[in-house]
């Protein structure tokens, strides 16, 4: 008899508790490095257009600040604001001993990465999904012990433009899919960046990029296709930041602090600049108002503000990381520190309102409407977005469903609405199971107790004529 109720309680509670769609759905998270989000404006962008017209295109999306490679892909991956998952520069730091590591250098310092906050593969794994990485900025470094399962980090000396080494990586990221069932992949190129650096976001070589990366984006969605993935993949193109022309050749007077009259290196104990627009710095004790003063109102276009007064909209204070004074240029400008070493042509690092620093934003798949034109939101909302789709719950993060939600699809939507009532329903359920198997025992346990007592008792009278005749005979089985 409790046997089979148990039975009766697996087979309704498995029923009952199953997900609505059995299939999972997968994700393709892709970054075209420094892709603005009007690049398509002056070229022929076939690919990018179809994928719009088969999926959602926004006007723009808006990054955090400080709008840098590393900072803005770490919160691509957690959904948190820069102050909050703490990778605040592209650089490592240690302000007690001056050491800098580069850009690539400090993909392999786990300290910077792994601050408390973790990204979306690891949760994925922890919640039984396969996640996998392919040179996204993060991917070399472990998470509380745990690394991306299927990783692949460049080389250091890379040719991040190779069209060919493009769609092989694509049909690689594709065959983790299919053929190692992976749930969720970031993937990462790293133009049209380099381009736009060198040659700036107005020329003929930025342009030239942008065709290859709307080749490629034909490319991806093919061997998607190929791969027989087209009914289940779900494939997000954005960027981390834009970029922004600068003025060069005497057009303009540039930002150089050590020209700046009452302001001295030797103030400083530590200083990050000559990084494009933005600056950071650590005075040394009793010299911050001094340095302060000096920097505040010194050049047009420069922007100084101690830490705790940074503008609210740059999100950019709560940190430990995050130096006592910091720095930034209006578009056009960069941040020179003894004397100009900087010589691109294109940069960013700017204000994250500024519409030069915008990325673009795409995404076709089964959980996505076809053909819809949708408005810009924050770069943070696309975390919750990802994990909604993969149906995992996500970590504490700085976005919210509500800010894309209208771009999927019906039933994926409803999902949403319908999960957390779901998980009541599935709780009240297993409650309910839990106290029917309670009264099962205890109902067991008194009638065998029962029959006992009638068998002593027709022992001691050494008579069955007074045991009325099947006494348990009309209880209800289960
Ligand atoms: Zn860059």
């Amino acid at each position: 008899m409790l046997w089979t109720a148990s039975l009766c309680v697996l087979w309704a509670s498995s029923v009952l508790g199953a997900p609505v769609n059995n299939e999972k759905q997968k994700v393709l998270l892709i970054s075209f490095d420094g892709f603005r989000w009007d690049y398509d404006r002056d070229v022929d962008t076939p690919n990018l257009d179809q994928m719009a017209e088969d999926g959602v295109k926004a006007l723009y999306v808006t990054p955090p600040y400080l709008t840098i490679t590393s900072p803005t892909h770490f919160t691509l991956l957690t959904g948190r604001y820069i102050e909050n998952h703490g990778v605040i520069h592209n650089m490592f730091f240690n302000t007690t001993t001056g050491e800098k590591k580069s850009y690539y250098q400090s993909q392999f310092v786990d300290q910077w990465w792994d601050n408390g906050t973790l990204p979306i593969w690891i949760t994925a794994q922890r919640q039984g999904l396969k996640a996998g990485s392919l040179h996204f900025p993060g991917t070399a470094s472990s998470y509380q012990g745990q690394f991306v399962m299927h990783k692949e980090v460049e080389p250091q000396l890379y040719n991040y433009k190779n069209e060919t080494a493009w769609r092989e990586n694509t049909d690689k990221v594709m065959s983790w899919f299919r053929d190692k069932n992976v749930n969720f992949v970031s993937f990462y190129f790293g133009e049209p960046d380099g381009t736009g650096h060198r040659y700036g976001p107005d020329s003929n070589e930025r342009r030239e990029m942008v065709k290859q990366v709307d080749r490629t984006v034909g490319y991806i969605r093919q061997s998607a296709e190929r791969h027989g993935l087209t009914h289940r993949l779900n494939i997000i193109i954005t960027s981390d930041h834009g970029m922004s022309t600068v003025y060069r050749n005497g057009l303009v007077e540039e930002i150089t602090l050590s020209k700046i009259p009452g302001f001295s290196f030797g103030d400083l104990s530590f200083h990050l600049v000559d990084y494009g627009p933005s600056g950071m710095l650590s005075p040394k004790p009793g010299r911050l108002e001094a340095v302060y003063n000096a920097l505040k109102g010194a050049h047009p276009h420069l922007h100084v503000y101690k830490k705790e007064d940074v503008p609210e909209h740059l999100r950019f204070t709560k940190n430990d990381r995050i130096l006592p004074i910091i720095l930034w240029a209006d578009p056009g400008y960069v941040i020179n520190g003894y004397f100009p070493v900087q010589f691109n042509k294109g940069e960013h690092g700017y204000d994250n309102q500024a519409m030069d620093m915008k990325p673009f934003f795409r995404a076709v798949g089964p959980a996505f409407h076809k053909n819809l034109k949708v408005g810009p939101f924050e770069t943070v909302n696309i975390y919750p977005l990802m994990c909604h789709i993969l149906g995992i719950e996500p970590e504490v993060n700085d976005g919210h469903l509500d800010a894309t939600k209208h771009m999927l699809v019906t039933s994926t939507a409803a999902r949403a609405e319908s999960s957390s009532h779901r998980k009541y329903m599935k709780n009240a359920f297993t409650g309910l199971a839990a106290v029917a198997g309670f009264l099962v025992i205890v109902f067991a346990a008194a009638v065998v107790q029962r029959l006992l007592k009638q068998k002593r008792k027709t022992k001691r009278s050494g008579s069955l004529r007074d045991l009325p005749e099947k006494e348990d005979a009309h209880q209800t089985p289960f």
